[in-house]
């Protein structure tokens, strides 16, 4: 069992987790493949679990959505 890093999708900005050592990840929100490199990729964060990942990626998800208030993401 590994560690996880939480990062953000370079192209949408999405949040999302790999197992730490991973290369790649494709981003499930606009399907780009993600290079897992820190010089190319934002990591948010580096957790123990898998489940302490997935609640940081949640908590992200969390404040874009309040952030993207004011950026018209969903019209209403
Ligand atoms: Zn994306």
């Amino acid at each position: 069992m590994g560690r996880y890093i939480v990062f953000a999708c370079p192209r949408c900005g999405v949040p999302r987790y790999a197992a730490e050592g991973q290369k790649t990840a494709r981003c499930f929100y606009c399907g780009v493949l993600i290079r897992l490199d820190p010089a190319e990729t934002r990591i948010l964060l580096r957790a123990e679990n898998a489940r302490a990942a997935r609640e940081a990626v949640e908590e992200y998800k969390m404040r874009r959505r309040i952030r993207g208030k004011t950026r018209s993401e969903r019209p209403l």
